[in-house]
């Protein structure tokens, strides 16, 4: 139960009363055991907090390294992986135990993704027996450190151009992996500085002259220690954050190795030089390769919550001791979160954390099932991992925003490092560009949206999709979306016709999700309408596609944000009735309605608002703040942040 003060009830209301134990168990659902599992790891360890900011860069990371050795023993990291090599054959707990982890030391959760995620999942994902015979043992444990080499740095978001060349030998049956120029030099690549061994290097695969496109490669790179012949590691010194992290540059000067050093899933080379693959479109292969690396991007996204969750903690529990300036003349001073403007800050951001929590349920869901083959179409395969682009984007930008605010919150005392917020935006920053540039992986989910998911997109390469947007799909898009069509799916949209909108309830969410929808269709329409208005001109694709591009980030937002409110209220109606379906309620108002309010000026422009409910929308976010205020404790309480990871003691109080 919330034990906070309760606020003036307001038209009859009757404030729910919070079983905040319950709500963890909503939260946690039916990954409640490995998150605990997390949470008590993250309490045996917390002392890292502390040794972040003590600790050399060296140190800290040998500290780190040792760390996660020790987690990989309790099997927490090892979750993904198969039962009969030591893992725990369950990939929807894998990502939960991930999500947990962002509580604590981020360091420590990254070197976790490099090593199970990236390098341990490119193994699994992109290899075959004989390679998980030979590495999934050792890099369960941790025993065997590797790298996940595909950015370079001349190439980050275009990987299909990559420069680095792998030639096969045909005499000696190897590969040859050559960096060539500077371009292609391999750079932040996690684990390379200091403790990989081996990496799994992306490179141009060339067989008898003949350029295959990119295939992946486990390349030893160092051998007790040393750097293996042929290869030079260069660190890539200090960070902004991640400093335990030892991000690192790797070349190749004609390093050899066997054959069957190809992950050989998708594609493989016969000792005689034949290139073999069971998909002919080599941009096709491509992303099916890519696709199959997608838990990354599920893993970073839920990441971005659970860091938002520790600044929202914080920052809450503050204004609920923090007092500044009195509210009478002879009064005690008042209590940060009384103030409206504390609450129009802070609580709307809790709700945006509770909603996205939801949304990342539905993504790891739909990846559990995807990996675990459950469900396993083309099609579903694509939606994932258009959703968890999506999810990712809008989870790691929420994760930033909030960081910041929570900081400000606590005035002077959020900027020393004792109180966590100086790691946390140092650490997490990153979240919005590694495993995939926000921004890019929007533009991906809205060509999603104007091809309809086709299966031709995995057939095209970057400039292909762009073409196939802007002459064929934007045909489809404009038949369901042209505006006597619009205007029917209006109707459906707003059940209660066109006029409906002016009327209903703003706490309806039927209301809130029509508005919504219909924000998503209405810029669908109006991004295909001005790339086929550039085509009839017979303009280039490519210059066309890039002068919309604001509009195209502009969907995409608007459907991720459709796709975590419908992802909100679908939970909403299957908790059973009681107070915590009421504060969810609440919490799930706030936030359609303060996305609504967000963008309002596009509302109104689209004629969906009129002033006079534009500003009813903002008095009922007011109002949900005001209703929400005591509940705020319980409802960060509820997501189960062990004391020892907010830190912050004169901020949050003695546990
Ligand atoms: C700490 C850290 C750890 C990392 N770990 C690894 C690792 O272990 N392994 C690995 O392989 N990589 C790793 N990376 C690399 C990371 O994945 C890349 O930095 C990321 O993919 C972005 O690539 P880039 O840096 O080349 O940026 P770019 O692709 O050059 O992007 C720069 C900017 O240009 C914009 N942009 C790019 N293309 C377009 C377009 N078509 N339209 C509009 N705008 C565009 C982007 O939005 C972005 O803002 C790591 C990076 C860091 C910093």
């Amino acid at each position: 139960m919330t034990t906070d003060r309760t606020s003036p009830a307001t038209g009859g209301y009757v404030q729910p009363e919070l079983d905040v134990r319950g709500l963890t168990e909503v939260l946690d659902g039916e990954y409640a055991e490995v998150r605990d599992l997390v949470r008590a790891n993250l309490v045996t360890y917390a002392s890292v907090l502390d040794e972040a900011e003590e600790l050399d860069i060296d140190a800290y990371r040998e500290r780190v390294r040792e760390l996660v050795v020790e987690m990989a023993a309790t099997g927490q990291t090892g979750m993904g992986f198969p039962k009969r090599y030591g893992g725990g054959g369950d990939v929807g707990a894998s990502i939960a135990a991930f999500e947990t982890l962002a509580f604590g030391d981020l360091s420590v959760l990254v070197k976790v993704g490099v090593q199970f995620g990236l390098f341990g999942g490119a193994i699994l994902h992109l290899g075959t027996e004989r390679h998980h015979d030979a590495y999934l043992p050792g890099l369960i444990t941790g025993e065997l450190m590797g790298c996940f080499a595909m950015t370079e740095t001349g190439h980050g978001s275009n990987v299909q151009a990559l420069g680095t060349v792998a030639r096969y030998d045909v005499d000696a049956q190897e590969f040859v992996i050559t960096t060539e120029g500077d371009q292609a030099r391999k750079d932040y690549i996690g684990n390379a500085a200091r403790h990989g061994e081996l990496a799994v290097v992306f490179a141009q695969l060339e067989v008898g002259g003949e350029s295959r496109g990119v295939h992946a490669f486990v390349v030893p790179i160092r051998v007790d220690g040393e750097a293996a012949p042929g290869v030079h590691i260069e660190d890539d010194g200090r960070k902004m954050g991640l400093n335990g992290v030892d991000n690192g540059r790797l070349r190749f000067d004609g390093v050899r190795v066997d054959r069957e050093a190809l992950l050989n899933r998708f594609a493989d080379v016969t000792p005689e030089g034949v290139y073999e693959s069971t998909i002919d479109n080599p941009n096709r292969r491509f992303f099916t390769m890519l696709g199959t690396l997608v838990q990354g991007r599920v893993s970073v996204g839920g990441a971005g919550v659970g860091a938002a969750k520790v600044a929202l903690a914080i920052a809450t529990k503050y204004a609920l001791r923090r007092r500044q300036f009195a509210a009478g003349p002879q009064g005690e001073e008042q209590l940060l979160l009384d103030y409206g403007l504390h609450q129009r800050r802070l609580l709307p951001l809790i709700a945006r954390t509770y909603a996205l929590h939801f949304a990342q349920d539905v993504v790891r869901t739909q990846l559990h099932g995807v990996f675990s083959d459950l469900e396993d179409d083309a099609q579903a395969r694509r939606l994932l991992e258009a959703r968890a682009a999506g999810t990712k984007a809008l989870a790691t930008w929420h994760a930033t925003q909030a960081i910041q605010e929570c900081r400000e919150a606590c005035g002077g005392a959020g900027y020393l490092a004792v109180n966590r917020f100086a790691a946390l935006k140092a650490d997490s920053d990153i979240f919005t560009t590694f495993e995939g540039d926000n921004h890019v992986l929007l533009q991906l989910v809205a060509k999603g949206l104007l091809t309809d998911y086709a299966s031709e997109f995995e057939d095209l390469d970057q400039l292909g999709m762009v073409r196939y947007v802007t002459n064929l799909a934007v045909e489809t898009v404009i038949e369901k979306t042209s505006a006597h069509k619009l205007l029917e799916r209006v109707r459906d949209l707003l059940p209660g016709g066109d006029e409906w909108d002016r009327e209903a309830g703003l706490l309806d969410s039927e209301y809130q999700l029509a508005m919504v929808r219909y924000r998503e269709e209405h810029m669908l329409a109006g991004v295909a309408r001005r790339l086929k208005s550039g085509i009839d001109r017979k303009r280039d694709p490519g210059a066309v596609f890039s002068e919309v591009q604001d509009h195209v980030i502009a969907v995409a937002r608007a459907h991720m944000e459709r796709l975590v409110l419908e992802a909100f209220v679908e939970k909403m109606r299957t908790l059973p009735e009681g107070g915590n379906k009421v504060a969810l309620g609440l919490l799930c108002d706030l936030y359609a309605l303060s996305t609504i309010e967000a963008d309002r000026a596009w509302f109104m422009e689209h004629g969906r608002l009129t002033v006079q409910r534009s500003k009813a929308i903002t008095r009922e976010v007011n109002d949900l703040c005001r209703k929400i205020r005591p509940l705020a404790g319980g409802l960060v309480d509820a997501w189960g942040i062990p004391d020892a990871m907010l830190r912050a003691p004169d901020l949050v109080g003695e546990a």
